[in-house]
């Protein structure tokens, strides 16, 4: 699909990309099928795509066999959602909802099979993060999640240990992201800024990492973020008001240096030291 031709399309139906959605359409089908494929989609499959728009992505899902649940805030695109539902009247599902407002949760867990879903969606950019933390936070949680984001962000999240984001810490706690590949963006209508890349994220069956209690660990990072250049031994003291005793005692405990900025630390250090920190508070 070119450029032109997508214009004309969306022109004769009355349509235009509406910036303050997101809508940036994927036209290379190179890509369209490199999705498809990363996500390894089969027959039988539930999927959940977020922001389907006019459905190229969509469509794809459904040739494959998957079972689709596509919700999309726009209701612009209904004509073109419900023209697709009649090649697929059995396997597609779709709802003008926002997203990040929907249950989707209870939709899948009402479809038989044992295997949870997978999410497999062109995302607006503007609401990355919220929605892998939306995703990677419900109970009932995908067994993947294959999305396109901005290159720089797959590469924030895919980071190893020493470079470590808020956002890589969230996901990488609950899966194994990788960068599938980079996506230009001549592959839009249209076409972003920046360019692209396709992430995955398989979720872990068994999560590596325990947590007492998810809320308290975010907001220690939270806390230790918010001074994202500041060494650790002043962010703790200040944003967590803990004493300099305090700080010095964590620190040393957990074998972390009093000079290390946030990003430097592992995951299994940020778990160590918010179950203590935790600890002291109970004192
Ligand atoms: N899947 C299509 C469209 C991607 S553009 C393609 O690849 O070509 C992003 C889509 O997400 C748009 O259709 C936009 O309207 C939709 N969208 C934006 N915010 C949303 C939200 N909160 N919930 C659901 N859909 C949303």
């Amino acid at each position: 699909m070119t450029p032109e031709y997508l214009k004309n399309f969306l022109r004769s139906h009355g349509l235009k990309p509406n910036f303050t959605y997101g809508q940036n359409f994927l036209i290379d089908e190179i890509v369209l099928e490199d999705i498809v494929d990363a996500a390894q989609v089969k027959a039988g499959d539930k999927v959940l795509e977020i922001g389907p728009g006019i459905g190229n992505l969509t469509r794809r899902l459904l040739e494959r066999g998957a079972q689709v649940l596509a919700i999309e805030k726009d209701p612009k695109f209904l004509p073109l959602l419900h023209a697709l539902k009649k090649d697929f009247k059995k396997t597609l599902r779709f709802e003008i909802a926002d997203a990040l407002e929907y249950n989707f949760q209870e939709y899948f867990k009402s479809l038989p099979g044992e295997e949870s879903y997978k999410v497999v969606a062109n995302i607006p950019y503007y609401i990355t993060g919220k929605i892998l933390q939306m995703l990677l936070g419900v109970e009932y949680k995908p067994a993947s999640i294959t999305v396109l984001t901005q290159k720089e962000v797959a590469r924030n999240i895919t980071a190893e240990p020493g470079g470590l984001s808020l956002l890589a810490i969230s996901v990488q706690l609950f899966g194994k992201p990788v960068l599938v590949r980079t996506v230009p963006a001549r592959a839009f209508y249209p076409a972003p800024k920046v360019d692209s890349a396709v992430l995955k994220i398989d979720l872990f069956k068994n999560p590596q990492f325990k947590l007492q209690n998810e809320k308290r660990f975010f907001g220690v990072l939270r806390a230790c973020f918010a001074g994202k250049r500041k060494q650790l031994h002043n962010t703790l003291a200040n944003n967590l008001q803990l004493s300099k005793e305090q700080v010095a005692g964590l620190l040393e405990s957990t074998g972390i240096s009093p000079a290390a900025r946030p990003q430097e630390l592992s995951i299994e250090e940020w778990v160590s030291l918010s179950e203590k920190i935790y600890k002291l508070r109970k004192k």
